[in-house]
């Protein structure tokens, strides 16, 4: 896979992570007892878990979100505001500030080029998830301090 370069070609990749991540059934059909419609187990745990939790196969919770997690900061805050305002380039930097649409325009892409560098090497192959730098580890509860995902108390179980 060549990496997306024109802003088109990064928002057509940006969406199709989104739509694999992020659950379309947004609130199930069941209403609690309050009467307030109950979000969607997955979705709710999307938005709830710890961008580095893992499951019981290591695998991560929300590729996705721990990406947009190591990409940190503004940058992520603006592409999570992306996803939400449907991808909406001009409205999502006209929120943050940015009514140039030329501006905007380069802040979107060199924003999702980034993401694309985190998730993926130049042959296209997804990047191996590690922590930026001593984190807690991902395993529920556990303090200890790790530079990967679990500590290696907890690597292996
Ligand atoms: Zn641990």
């Amino acid at each position: 896979m060549r990496r997306p370069a024109s802003l088109s070609d990064l928002l057509a990749w940006y969406r199709s992570e989104v739509d694999a991540a992020i659950p379309l059934r947004i609130h199930s059909r069941d209403i609690d007892m309050g009467g307030a419609p109950q979000w969607h187990g997955a979705f709710r745990q999307y938005l709830t878990a710890h961008p580095a939790q893992v499951d019981r196969d290591d695998e991560l919770v929300s590729p996705l979100r721990f990406w947009l997690w190591r990409l940190g900061g503004e940058r992520a805050r603006y592409l999570h505001a992306l996803a939400f305002l449907d991808f909406d380039w001009i409205m999502a930097a006209g929120f943050k500030g940015v009514a140039d649409a030329d501006a905007a325009h380069d802040y979107t892409r060199e924003c999702l080029r980034q993401l694309h560098h985190q998730m993926y090497a130049d042959d296209g192959t997804p990047n191996e998830p590690r922590r930026p730098e001593k984190g807690r580890c991902a395993e529920q509860g556990c303090p200890n301090k790790t530079v990967k995902l679990r500590c290696q108390e907890h690597e292996n179980a």
